[in-house]
């Protein structure tokens, strides 16, 4: 495949949504097996700017690629066929269902990760029993990452996972994303308000205000950028 071609490039992305202009040329670039963040003020566009990548809204102008592929005017269903898989801020989780069975029913392709089924069959011992009406938030949270995994994506766009998760549940978290972008080709595309978590498992970081990226580098060259950092006091 694509080799050290960006496995996913927005260019110039804009949507208005009446009067709001919620991405006012928004580019990005994201490189393969990446742990890639999106930070930014409330209502700076982040989940905007994931939906435009995995075709929940279309956009005004501009151009989305996925793997060399102009995916700009593909459905959501079309993306996710092509590896992109999506969570949503509010756990989707069939109560009537086992853990199992939520984990399975997002499944579109015939994909496995092996590391992640391993991973994976060790969380569903652990749940097998329970149904998913008694699971807490926490492991809600985990059971829409993992069935996210288990549809063989090559990139996982998550919006605020770590939302509601305990501090020892987030460090789990962090982990859990940190291996799936060492252990396995996946990528990991993240909304996250808890700086210090995108902090601890970005490679990368792209900074969204007012519907435009303002600054993309890794953690540790935007802790050091002066023009940036005042987005953040008491984040
Ligand atoms: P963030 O995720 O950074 O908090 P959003 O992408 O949700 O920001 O929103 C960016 C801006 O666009 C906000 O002003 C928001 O109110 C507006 N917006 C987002 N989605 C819609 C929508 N479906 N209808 C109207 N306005 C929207």
């Amino acid at each position: 495949d694509g080799g050290d071609a960006p496995l996913l490039v927005v260019d110039e992305v804009r949507r208005s949504f009446g009067s709001v202009k919620a991405l006012d040329g928004a580019s990005m670039t994201v490189r393969r097996g990446t742990v890639h963040a999106i930070v930014g003020p409330n209502g700076s566009g982040k989940t905007t700017l994931l939906n435009a990548v995995s075709g929940l809204i279309t956009v005004d102008s501009g151009k989305v690629e996925f793997e060399g592929r102009d995916v700009t005017r593909l459905a959501a269903s079309s993306r996710a066929r092509l590896g992109l898989a999506r969570t949503f801020q509010q756990p989707r989780v069939l109560n009537s269902l086992s853990v199992w069975e939520n984990i399975d029913c997002g499944r579109v392709s015939d994909r496995q990760i092996p590391w992640f089924e391993e991973a994976l069959a060790s969380y569903a011992e652990e749940w097998d029993a329970l149904n998913s009406g008694v699971l807490p938030h926490g492991q809600r949270r985990f059971l829409e990452v993992l069935r996210a995994l288990h549809s063989g994506p090559s990139i996982v766009a998550l919006d605020e996972p770590a939302a509601g998760l305990s501090h020892a549940e987030r460090l789990e978290f962090g982990q859990l994303l940190r291996d799936v972008a060492s252990k396995t080709s996946v990528t990991v595309l993240i909304v996250e308000h808890d700086l210090e978590l995108v902090w601890n498992i970005a490679d990368q970081i792209t900074v969204v205000d007012g519907g435009r990226v303002i600054a993309s580098g890794s953690p540790a060259e935007l802790r050091n950028s002066k023009t940036i950092a005042h987005l953040f006091v008491g984040v």
